[in-house]
């Protein structure tokens, strides 16, 4: 089992300018990742998780620190070079339906980051359309759903078309944002439980953030707890269950009910 680095941040700092004054949103965070793990990253509303991902994969322009994938800084990469790691570098959002076109059909909206990546060309039909096939299996969408729109389907599946979309493109690691906060309790489990098994399967690393801390206890190697921006804790699932050190870990574990 391979257990190489394949991300890592140091001193990453994000900072917003707003009418009252800098804001640091992520405020000096080091960290590594192994090939093939799952990082968890938990921490209340606020206190600058989205931003730390979006920053690792350069949608946010982070402020200063470093971002390493694969040996190289990706912050110091040109457009050019960004553009092929975004095949690798990929991200699932929370809100499905917020971040799917409601005019795209299920096939388009899988299909649109294979063109846009240039993986194949638009008039490439037969390799697109055996292409989306392939990944509506894989996500577990059924051949029928091929022209649905987003409205026509529950949460569930809305979200294994952001799953889809996401792996087309055979990403290695992909940061995953509240991926099933949207989702009912009874759905949860069915997204989580095809996370796990996609990761498996397709070698992935994942960077899963969550306001809640029982969504990554089974499927972390390491959580990271985030508060006001910083780092506090880093540790195993069952070592932070067990004994957490952080005052703020302490008040987020009292906020599960089986803890
Ligand atoms: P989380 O994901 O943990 O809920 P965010 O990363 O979304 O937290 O936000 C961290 C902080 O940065 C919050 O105070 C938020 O208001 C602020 N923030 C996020 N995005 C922006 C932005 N584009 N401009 C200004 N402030 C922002």
């Amino acid at each position: 089992m391979e257990n190489r680095e394949l991300l890592r941040v140091n001193h990453l700092k994000k900072y917003f300018q707003t009418p009252s004054g800098t804001l640091s949103a992520v405020d000096d965070v080091t960290f590594g990742i192994n090939s093939m793990e799952t990082l968890g990253v938990v921490g209340e509303s606020g206190c600058g998780k989205s931003t730390l991902g979006r920053c690792i994969l350069r949608l946010h322009e982070p402020t200063a620190g470093e971002v390493i994938f694969e040996d190289r800084n990706i912050l110091e990469c040109n457009k050019a070079e960004m553009k092929e790691l975004r095949s690798k570098m990929q991200i699932i959002f929370q809100d499905p339906y917020a971040s799917l076109n409601p005019r795209m059909t299920v096939s388009q909206a899988i299909a649109a980051p294979l063109i846009i990546q240039g993986i194949y060309k638009p008039s490439e039909k037969e390799k697109i359309r055996k292409r989306v096939a392939e990944m509506m299996d894989v996500v577990g969408l059924a051949p029928r759903l091929v022209n649905s729109y987003p409205h026509e389907l529950d949460g569930g599946r809305r979200q294994r078309i952001g799953i889809a979309r996401a792996l087309s493109v055979n990403p290695k690691f992909i940061v995953c944002d509240e991926p099933v906060s949207a989702l009912d309790v009874s759905i949860q489990a069915q997204v989580l439980n095809l996370m796990q098994d996609l990761q498996a399967q397709m070698g992935l690393t994942y960077l899963f953030i969550t306001h809640n801390l029982s969504v990554v206890k089974h499927l972390s190697n390491q959580i990271l707890v985030m508060y006001l921006g910083q780092l506090v804790e880093k540790a195993t699932p069952k070592q932070l269950f067990k004994n957490p050190v952080h005052p703020y870990t302490q008040a987020l574990l009292s906020a599960i009910p089986e803890a």
